[in-house]
């Protein structure tokens, strides 16, 4: 029976570590749209090269996190990998010609990160794949003929250029080929860094800044209970940010939430202690991610049987990418043989 739901798409590139920002602000997300939609959840290589990496590295990361993905919940069958379906790359050449360069040097995030990779790179190197990206990822997103796209207020900018290629592409064609993909607003918290909450919990800004999931159990208990809860700057009778950040992570990980409720209270009557919260934000995340660590490691026992899931799971995916790409040459004129 033909699947009837309305589809999503979302990408992640594959950077190694997966931490509770992760997590809770983006792959807790697919877990839950699984129950509703036709999920095409991809883990993006050919992206993760726009910037200065380690090739040694590049292909162990996607295994490693189509394991930890897996390990949170996310179904394999859900799961690509973009560089196993070449289509995108195909399709995006392509999506070039529906896009004026003009757009691309507008886009705030090209803006930001080439100037941070002129600054972080000895040769300053930028490369041409970087000001592109966002073509590829409309071919992403269109490919799949997607409905929705979850995204963050930051990659408004670029959904909004993936429905001006689709629109350029069917007025050029004479055609409604493409669905113009909306923007699918989920609520998912942001989580701070417990070593400074006035910035984001993230990787790039160093170890101390992020939690991982999979960390064993003694540091991230060690990470909670040095966590800063008064900044010093918070306004009478205002929930400082780091006592909100660690509200928000017992919250989100669905544990101790009847202790939650008292730690509230004790807050509202000025009676909460800090070390009591602590305490609890460890046991939650500590619970939650054991569970996770245990379905890691029986995916790791035998991560032929994973690859070989993901694999099959790619070429199923790949098979509405090549009926896409098929259609869209035949409407822009190129080549369509079959040999
Ligand atoms: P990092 O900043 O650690 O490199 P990425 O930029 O690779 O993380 O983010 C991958 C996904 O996780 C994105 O969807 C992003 O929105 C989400 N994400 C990253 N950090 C956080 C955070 N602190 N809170 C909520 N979501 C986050």
């Amino acid at each position: 029976m033909e699947d009837q739901r309305k589809s999503v798409l979302s990408c992640m590139q594959p950077t190694g570590l997966m931490h509770l920002g992760n997590y809770f602000g983006a792959v807790l997300n697919w877990v839950e749209l699984q129950k509703d939609y036709r999920c095409f959840f991809g883990v993006v290589d050919y992206h993760a090269m726009t910037m200065p990496y380690n090739i040694q590295k590049l292909r162990n990361n996607s295994w490693d996190m189509i394991t930890d993905v897996v390990a949170v919940g996310v179904k394999p069958e859900n799961l690509f990998i973009q560089s196993l379906i070449p289509e995108h790359a195909e399709l995006g050449w392509i999506f070039n010609c529906f896009c004026s360069y003009g757009h691309l040097t507008r886009m705030t995030q090209f803006k930001d990160k080439s100037k941070n990779n002129e600054a972080s790179s000895k040769e300053g190197f930028i490369s041409a794949g970087l000001l592109d990206y966002p073509v590829l990822q409309a071919a992403d997103i269109l490919i799949y003929r997607a409905n929705y796209v979850p995204v963050g207020k930051d990659q408004d900018q670029h959904l909004e250029l993936t429905r001006s290629i689709a629109q350029r592409f069917n007025n050029t064609v004479g055609k409604e080929y493409f669905v113009l993909p909306e923007t699918l607003h989920t609520e998912t918290p942001k989580i701070k860094s417990t070593a400074d909450p006035s910035r984001k919990m993230s990787k790039s800004a160093g170890e101390k800044h992020f939690i991982g999931v999979f960390s064993d159990e003694a540091r991230i208990r060690k990470q909670i209970r040095s966590a800063v809860t008064d900044t010093g700057d918070t306004k009478p009778g205002e929930m400082s940010e780091g006592v909100e950040n660690l509200f928000q992570l017992i919250k989100a990980s669905g544990y101790k939430q009847n202790e939650y409720e008292q730690l509230q209270k004790d807050y509202s009557n000025g009676e909460l202690k800090y070390s009591d919260l602590k305490d609890v934000v460890a046991d939650a995340i500590v619970e939650m991610t054991n569970v996770f660590k245990e379905r890691k490691k029986e995916l790791l026992e035998d991560k032929r049987e994973l690859k070989y899931k993901i694999k099959q799971s790619s070429e199923e995916i790949r098979k509405v990418a090549q009926e896409t790409v098929k259609e869209v040459k035949d409407l822009v004129g190129l080549m369509n043989i079959k040999f």
